[in-house]
């Protein structure tokens, strides 16, 4: 197999068959194993397997106990999705992906929720090892957040709306990021300490070099990091390898997205977003078939329809 555009890959997976021994292969290496006792050598049947256990004797298919359980879309479709989702540099709505492979926009819409789901970095590696780490927090949602990204640099503005009304942002989202590396990032509650400095020490180990700008809440970083601010409110936006222009491009894209693409991000979903920026950024080098195979290997996740709507 091998593909590098989308209708290399629908013609590739023409067969639900062929999706079928792909993605057993994928997930099984020839092993087939029952998804509810783990027994292996399971009976074959015409539309999949029965466990072989005499306590279990279940049916199943490659599909149980993965993000396409329960799913009447074909897995060419889903394959296609994974593509679209994964490739598309600020992501695609579910309008958009329900017309590209025609299914409801309904459907489109929990699919990529699963994808979200499947995309989300169950391990993620400690950032700032051997590189430089720039930490910051964005907010997101309402109209003001909307406006002049660009211009809301300082510190000041960004609690003032665009005709300098206070603002009460919606959603903080703290986020650290690498120089030419990786991005994690969190929805937390507000942008204090409790928060911040939790986050901050689960991803970035002790000693690290930090660069933040002026905000209070970055002062306590000094006690366990090399970390240096700078002052947005001076208009001072680079000193020397002082600076956080990495993160800010970061806030840019993502924002584009979610505005753009998303148009409006509930609380309830806004993690799940974040998932799915941080999963495209950190895997960017990446070709397009290259991330479709990585994340088809993270597609044991089960989440129902209803945990998706429910409050
Ligand atoms: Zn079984």
């Amino acid at each position: 197999m091998n593909f590098k555009s989308l209708p290399q890959l629908l013609d590739y997976f023409r067969e639900e068959s062929t999706c079928i021994e792909y993605y057993e292969n994928l997930r099984w290496q020839g092993n087939p194993t029952c998804p509810h006792c783990g027994a292996e050598k399971p009976y074959k049947t015409n539309r999949g397997y029965k466990c072989s256990n005499k306590e279990c004797h279940k049916k199943f298919t490659v599909k149980v106990g993965t993000i396409f359980q329960n799913s009447k879309i074909p897995l060419r479709i889903w394959f296609a999705s994974i593509y679209l989702a994964t490739t598309s540099k600020k992501g695609i709505s579910s309008v958009q992906l329900g017309e590209q492979l025609g299914i409801t926009q309904k459907s489109a819409w929990f699919v990529l929720h699963r994808i979200r789901e499947m995309l989300k970095d169950k391990s993620p590696r400690m950032l700032g090892e051997d590189k430089m780490v720039e930490v910051d927090e964005a907010y997101i949602g309402g109209k003001e957040g909307n406006k002049h990204i660009s211009k809301r640099r300082s510190l000041k503005d960004k609690n003032l709306t665009n005709e300098g009304k206070p603002y009460v942002p919606k959603k903080t989202v703290v986020g650290i990021i690498e120089r030419n590396g990786d991005v994690v990032l969190k929805y937390v509650p507000n942008a204090e300490l409790s928060n911040m400095g939790a986050f901050i020490s689960k991803h970035v180990p002790k000693g690290a070099t930090i660069y933040s700008d002026e905000a209070p809440v970055y002062n306590h970083l000094k006690k366990y990091y090399t970390h240096d601010s700078i002052k947005h409110a001076l208009n001072i936006y680079v000193e020397g390898s002082v600076h956080t222009n990495t993160i800010e491009n970061f806030w840019s894209v993502l924002k584009r997205g979610l505005y753009g693409i998303y148009h409006q991000v509930s609380d309830k979903h806004l993690s799940r977003y974040l998932d799915e920026f941080s999963a495209r950024f950190n895997n960017r080098t990446l070709t397009g078939q290259q991330k479709f195979e990585k994340f088809l290997n993270d597609s044991e996740s089960v989440l129902s329809y209803n945990q998706l709507t429910a409050n």
